[in-house]
Order: structure tokens, then sequence, then C-alpha cells
């Protein structure tokens, strides 16, 4: 980890990756922990969260501003002719082809600042309201949700809602995994309430479901049908909040009429493929805990009825009452880090700054007072699918992505990279130089990363927490409100955009959200904290909004809506009638299981920064196709064995797995892996472009599929001494003539590792690895090879180190490299280990399986031997004797599943 920045501004920060937003604390030699007086993690960290040292080197760095070359490649620039590239295309297509003609698309991982700045620029001084954010791929649905139900994007709880309530459901929400710290405090809740119930909704049977008392595996799609079905059920059993209702909500008769139609307890248990007693378990819960809080995140986003979902919850919750109450109300969990901040300077192509509502005459007016700018677009822009498409088709002729990496997390994604490959002007502002969206840009600016970014985000719970720089920005870097303010002057637009620094931003959205409230009135008011002074920015301490000019320290904004005072222009909570529809795309005969998609424990997002730590690659190595065994002998592939995904839209190469977690007729894939990462991995190509009619939010959950053998004649690994940050890339350059059809890349200490597989004659493999490794001057290279088994093995040391080695056999069943790992490890290789190496097995060294602990480096093995030869019958035991689960938790579902596997 580089060292301090000297002139840092204080060491407590925010973690970059998801919703939770824990606090964390640098300190002056570089460790970095949770900050105990943080209040959404009070010092608790995830492992990813716990690894975020190991991703903040050089590696892969964009270090200067560079300029797409003739020959297709890079050149440094300086940040002058860079800015004025960027601005001088800018205004010359909008002089030519209007304001609609260009377009940004932004990220949940900017900060509010540079959020609140792009946002400017473009809907206040282009004119145009073509900016939109990768938040629509995750919770726009819960945006569009909350506005038709309260009048505003507003969640109304908190995370000690988790804790405080009686029943906590978690819909289409693999909590232990996704948000982990939140995970963690509703664990330790569980366990100390006994009474406390937890209901998991969801098709699979995940990590989370390890602490649920009811588990309703649902058939894709059928949300709406179950909360109709509950809502329609409430009232037959009379268990209504009349009163609540009559004072404070709008449109029950209409909801119910149509969450009738649902039917009875067995109907709805039919249509949503549960068992009767299990609807009606869940049911009866709901009904009997005041405190009740559903809690949802991508499984209910992700899908073309999102916000009928959203809204078929909420209408369950106005039902009782039960909103903005102690351990009561509806809960949107949000997968990055500021897509609730985000949310606030809007984003989104269809929202404006400071919660109002671009096609609102007031609200437009109100915020062009408050800029002092000519024009604002009085229409929505296009939204993130749209949006590339227009790109595709040449209406938007320049397009600005900031921090994010469409290419692979689009729907079709191939669509994606053609529309970028052919448009006139593609500036990508990031931190890091060869993703794939980057490659395809003509300008590239490199943007400060996380430990060198000044400012703020919003978390889940409406949580004000500072960014804080702990680092010097790596080479030219710079921050993104910088850059496009920088930018926004070169286009003619400096006055509006001189900012001393991220605190005179802050100031400014501070302020416009407490502008005009009594003409517009919002809950989102945080002109409380407008004025701050550069000391008092700096010193911020996370606070939750509202917080309104006059709010003292002790004012309460846990909760909102509480009083039944909700924000639409009646002041009540409204009632959505939701009609069930069925996902867009359904199976067929070719196409006949139905993928779903999402994160892994220790990976985030398209792996640009979580991929740079060992620690985290250790959990899960390989991008991993889950299927029910039943649907894996159909398909003809094994555990174990590569198998084709394939959609009308594209294919992906995936190691099989069958965890017991799905039900038949159902397959879920990572989203992470990339064309940086693995062979055909990228998730998006599958996805239809399919989305939800109002909130424009793409349905990554259901996507018919077929799953096939991959033909593959060889299996392998390769391991490669790793002595230099960028050796991933060069590697990548040297073999990328070599690489097979199937690659994967996992990162260890002192090694990179490839997991190959191709479609060759194993002896053409083998001659084309002697080639490029075994050319080694001063190397001694060891060979070994079976010709009739199908099987070679090479090594590669100097002076008794380990540089690299090479497997390949015809069988798929390889042993394990973990033991390999620590030869890398070695400075100088005993005879038993260098014969070890030649023979593909450990000697002495132990074999630890896959990494269960990635905190302390468990494996299974180690965990699996410990609780059978010394009896340890919980998971406190095996932590005290191994140390693993003992920091983050993560892994706790992992061991208590272990030990119930030796138990049985
Ligand atoms: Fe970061 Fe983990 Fe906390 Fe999420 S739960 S904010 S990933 S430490």
């Amino acid at each position: 980890m580089p060292p301090l920045d000297q002139a840092d501004h204080g060491s407590a920060t925010t973690c970059p990756y998801c919703g939770v937003g824990c606090g964390l604390r640098a300190a002056a030699d570089g460790t970095l922990s949770g900050d105990a007086g943080h209040p959404a993690n009070a010092g608790r960290l995830c492992v990813k969260g716990s690894a975020l040292g190991e991703t903040l080197g050089p590696a892969g760095r964009l270090g200067a501003p560079q300029l797409r070359q003739p020959d297709g490649g890079f050149a440094d620039t300086d940040w002058d002719s860079a800015l004025t590239t960027v601005a001088d295309g800018f205004s010359r297509i909008i002089a030519e082809h209007g304001p609609e003609a260009v377009a940004f698309y932004v990220s949940g991982q900017l900060l509010t600042e540079d959020y609140f700045v792009a946002n400017k620029l473009m809907k206040g001084y282009i004119g145009s309201a073509n900016i939109d954010t990768n938040s629509r791929l995750c919770m726009s649905s819960a945006v569009a949700g909350h506005k038709r139900a309260f009048g505003e994007d507003v969640v109304p709880g908190c995370y000690a809602d988790f804790e405080q309530a009686d029943t906590v459901i978690l819909v289409g929400s693999n909590l232990a995994w996704c948000h982990p710290v939140l995970y963690q405090r509703l664990v330790a809740a569980k366990q100390e309430r006994s009474d406390m119930r937890v209901i998991v909704v969801d098709p699979r049977r995940h990590a989370t479901c390890e602490i649920a008392d009811l588990h309703l595996p649902i058939k894709p799609g059928s949300d709406v049908t179950l909360f109709n079905g509950l809502l329609g059920w409430l009232a037959e059993q009379d268990k209504l909040d009349r009163d609540y209702i009559d004072a404070h909500t709008a449109g029950l008769e209409a909801a119910l009429t149509t969450a009738r139609a649902a039917g009875d307890i067995a109907r709805v248990a039919q249509d949503c493929g549960l068992r009767a007693e299990d609807v009606a378990a869940f049911f009866e819960a709901f009904a009997a805990s005041p405190r009740v809080v559903t809690a949802f995140s991508q499984g209910v986003n992700q899908s073309s009825a999102g916000t009928d979902k959203v809204n078929a919850i909420i209408n369950s919750h106005l039902a009782v009452g039960a909103v903005g109450k102690p351990g009561a109300g509806p809960f949107s969990i949000t997968g990055q880090p500021n897509a609730m901040g985000g949310r606030e300077v809007g984003g989104l192509a269809n929202q404006l700054a400071a919660h109002l509502d671009i096609e609102e005459t007031a609200h437009r007016e109100l915020l062009q007072a408050f800029w002092g700018c000519s024009q604002m677009p009085e229409q929505p822009g296009l939204k993130a699918v749209d949006l590339f498409e227009a790109v595709h088709e040449g209406r938007v002729r320049a397009i600005w992505i900031m921090a994010t990496n469409p290419v692979v997390s689009l729907p079709e994604a191939e669509r994606v990279r053609a529309a970028l490959a052919g448009c006139e002007l593609v500036v990508v502002s990031d931190i890091m130089a060869e993703t794939e969206t980057a490659r395809l840009a003509h300008v590239r600016l490199p943007a400060a990363g996380w430990g060198e970014r000044d400012g703020t985000v919003t978390n889940s719970e409406r949580c004000i927490s500072r960014q804080r720089p702990f680092l010097p920005s790596h080479g030219e870097a710079r921050p993104d409100w910088w850059i496009i303010s920088q930018v926004a002057a070169r286009m003619g637009f400096g006055a509006a955009f001189d900012y001393a620094g991220p605190e005179a931003i802050f100031d400014e959205h501070a302020r416009l959200s407490g502008y005009g409230q009594a003409a517009v009135p919002r809950v989102f008011d945080i002109s409380g904290l407008a004025g701050l002074s550069r000391a008092d920015y700096d010193a911020l301490e996370p606070r939750q909004w509202p917080l309104p000019a006059g709010a003292d320290a002790e004012f309460d904004s846990a909760r909102c809506f509480g009083d039944g005072c909700f924000a639409t222009s009646d002041g009540r909570a409204h009632f959505v009638a939701c009609t069930p529809r069925p996902p867009a795309v359904r199976p067929d005969v070719e196409f006949r299981l139905v993928l779903n998609t999402g994160r892994v424990r220790d990976q985030w997002h398209t792996m640009t920064r979580t991929g740079l730590s060992p620690k985290l690659a250790a959990h899960r190595q390989e991008v991993t196709v889950d299927l029910h065994a039943t649907d894996a002998l159909a398909s003809g592939v094994q555990p174990g064995g590569l198998a084709r995904v394939k959609s009308p839209r594209g294919e992906v190469f995936a190691r099989v797995s069958c965890s017991g977690e799905m039900q038949r007729g159902h397959a879920f894939l990572p989203i992470h892996w990339n064309g940086q990462t693995a062979a055909r991995a990228e998730v998006g190509k599958l996805i239809a472009p399919v989305v939800d009619p109002i909130s424009g939010e793409p349905e990554f959950k259901h996507t018919p599929v077929a799953v096939s053998p991959l033909p593959v004649r060889w299996h392998g690994y390769a391991l490669l001494r790793n002595d230099d940050a960028d050796s991933a890339h060069n590697w990548l350059a040297r073999w990328g003539e070599i690489l097979p059809a199937y690659w994967c890349l996992i990162r260890g200490e002192q090694h990179l590792q490839f997991r190959l597989a191709g479609f060759e004659k194993p002896q053409e493999v083998a001659s084309r690895v002697r080639a490029l490794l075994g050319a080694g001057g001063d190397a001694d290279w060891l060979e070994y090879s079976d010709q009739t088994a199908g099987d070679y093995r090479a090594v590669w040391l100097v002076d008794d180190r380990l540089e690299a080695c090479f497997y390949l056999s015809a069988r798929p069943d390889l042993p394990g490299t973990e033991w390999l790992s620590e030869c890398f490890a070695s400075e100088r290789l005993a005879g038993n280990e260098r014969a070890a190496l030649l023979a593909g097995a450990p000697s002495t060294r132990a074999n630890e399986g896959p990494t269960v602990c990635a905190c302390f480096g468990v494996g299974r093995q180690t965990i699996v031997d410990a609780i059978r030869d010394q009896d340890l019958d919980n998971e406190a035991a095996v932590t005290k004797r191994l140390r693993a689960g003992g920091n983050c938790g993560s892994c706790l579902p992992e061991i208590r599943a272990l030990l119930a596997d030796v138990a049985a």
C-alpha cells in the first residue's frame, strides 16, 4: 500500500463498495480498519472492506490524460489539451446537432459533489437531460416506486429498524453476501431476540437463508402476486389498519380490487410455485408483527415489472400502517456506495437536482432561478438502455462515461460495444486504464481513486458520510468534479463552475435543498449543512437527512413519514393497483433454463478493484454457473466441468457447480468477470434489453438460456511469478496469442494463475508453452510428458526459485493449486519440492482446498479436518481454533454449512 499523504484531511472515510456505507479509519502506518464511531458499522467491516488496502496500488491505474492515436493506441497528453479536446468536441456537436446529441453516463461510484456538477452541466447549462447513471441498473425501480407511493424518493426507515423489528422479510436480497455488515447486524439482533423472525423470499436458497425461519423459493417474476395475495388476505382477515388507511392514505379500494384477483392462499401458492402452508405462515407472520421490515434489493428492482413489485410491497405496509415507525417499514437496500447521493442531485435522466421533478414547471423554474441558467430541459432524458441505443443509432454523437464500465455491465453488451466503437466522440473518466469501455475512448481522463478523493456519499439509510483523502493522487489523476468544471469552463460556463473545492459544491447542494421549500416542499432538505467552512466540512460527522436549517444536533432524521404525512400533493400515501405481469421473455424448448445473475461474496462490480486483491480472489476463483443437479444432468454437464451458457444474444463459458441453492429450471451466473479476467465471461452479453416501462431498469434476473458442455480436449493451469504491479496486463499481452478458448485469471500473492482449457490437441499446446516459457537462458526447465494419458507438466526454475509452472491434462480432474502458492512464497525449493512440482501433487505441504475465510486465509479442508479431528461443533469453536470467521464474519454461513456437512 502506498504511504499516507502527509497533508491528509483526517483519517475517517467511507467504504467505496456497497450501499451499507461503512466507515473506515486509515492509521498513520497505512492500515485500514472499521470505524467504531460510524453509525452504519460501529467498527465492523466485511471481507471486501477489510481487503481495501490490497486494491490501492498503482496496478492498472490511468496515470495521465490520453488521446487515442490514428493507429488505435493511446498517447499521454497534458490536462489542458485533453480538457480542450473534450470541451471543443462537445461544443461542436451541440452547435451542429443540438444538445440532445450529447450525453453523460455516470455512476453510483461518483461522490455527491462530482454527481452534482455533472448534472448541473448537462441539465442546467448544456440544456439536455441526457445524463443517466449506472444506478439505473440497480435501484431505479425503487425510486419510481417511492415516488408513486410517497410522492418523493425517500427510504422511510433506517438500519436500526432491522434490529428492532419482530419480523424481517428479505425479498430478492442475498444480504449475507451483498450487504454483509447489515446482515451481521441482523444476525446479532436475532441471536439476542429469540422471538425475532427472518423470512427470505428468493428463488435461490442462498447464504442469507441460513438465518431464515422461513424461506419462500418463489417463482421468478411472481412477487406481485405474492404481495397482492397478502394485501387481499389482510383485508379478508380484517387485519387492515383502517384508522391509518383512512387518515393517511388514498387508493386502497382500487389496489384491493386488483389484489383480490390473486385469489386465496392456495391459488397464490400455486402461482408463486410455493407450498400453501409456507404462504400462510408468511401472511400470518406479517399480520402478527406490527414491527415488520420488508427489505428488498436487486431481486425486486431488476425486473420488467420492478416498479410494480416495489409498490406491491409498499401497499402491504401501508395496509397495516407499518411505514416510518421504529422497526417497521419497507426498505430499499441500494447496491452502490453513493446511489442515494446520485438520487439527491438528480443523477437519473428523469430527475432534477434536490428531488425536484423535471416534468413540473414550478420545479424547473425554481432550479433555473437558483442556478441562474438560461435553459432547463422540459422532458426526461434517455435512460441507460435507450441512451446506448441512441448512441448506436447515431442520435447521440458524443458521450462522456464516468467511473463505470457499460461495455460489461449493460444488457446486450456487444451492442453497447458496437455503439461506442461507432460513436463520434467517446470520453471516459476512470481510475483504470484498460477497462473494456476505456479501450473504446477517444479521450481518457485519469480520475482520483478511493483514498485520494474528497467529498461525501449517502448510504441506504440516508446517512451522509465523508470520503476523505489519505493518499496522494496517482500520477496526474484529478477529482471528477474538477475535471467536469474545467470542461464546463472551456465550454463557456466558467462562472457557474468556479468552485474552490468540494466544500463549495456541497454548500451549493445543501443550499439548493432548502431553496424554495415553501413553494415546492421536499423531504430532502439538508440546508442545515449549508454554509460549512472548509474546516467544518473536513470535520463533518455522518448525518442522516433530512436536516433542515435550524435543526440542532439532536434533530431526529432516523425515520420519515412516521407521522403519516407524505410528500404527495394530497399529503397521503398512495396505494398503487399492481396487476401481475410475467417476465418479458420466457423459456422455450431451445432456451429452457431461467438465468438469474448477481454478486458473489468477495467481488464487486466488474472487478476493476476487487480483482486486484489476492485475498478476495481466493473465495470464488472462476466464473461459475450454478445449476440444479437434475438440470446439470439433463444438460450433459458435470460439476467441475466447463459449460457453454447461451442466450439468443451471446454466450458465456463457465465452470459448473451444483451448490444446492438452485431450483430446477434455473441457473445463476455472477456479474463480475469480464474480458480482463476471463474468456467469454461477460454476463451482460446474454441479457435482453428489456426494461421496466416506468423505471427503465433492465430485467437482469430472468434470461432464458441453454446450457451445454464446452467440448474442450484439455484442461490445465499456468502459474507465473508476479513481480511487478502491471504484470497481469503484461502476461495477458504475451499470452494473448496462445490463450485457449477458456481461460480465467486468478491473482495470487506472488503469482498469477491462469485456469485454462482448449479445443486443440494437448501436444500442440505443450509445444507452444515450451516456446513461450522454456526459452529462458539460465533457467532450469523441467518437463514431464505422458502422451498416452494426455498429461504434460513443465516447471521453470531460476536458482531453485519457482518462476512458472504449467500443468495440462486430457482429464478435467486436475489437482488443486492452493499448495502451489507456498511454492511461490519460497525463495529456494528443496529437492523433494521440485519433484512434487513435477509430480503435480504436494509433498509435505497440505492442500487446503478453496479458501473459506479470506481474512485469515483458511481453506475448506483445514476447517473440515479441524471440525472432524477436534470434535468442534459450533462456529465459535472453529473461530477459536483457527481464527476463521473471527474478523468480518462473512464466511460464518459457510463455516456453519461445513459443520452441518461433517455432522451429517
Ligand atoms: Fe464496504 Fe462491506 Fe461495509 Fe459494504 S458491508 S460498505 S462492502 S465494508
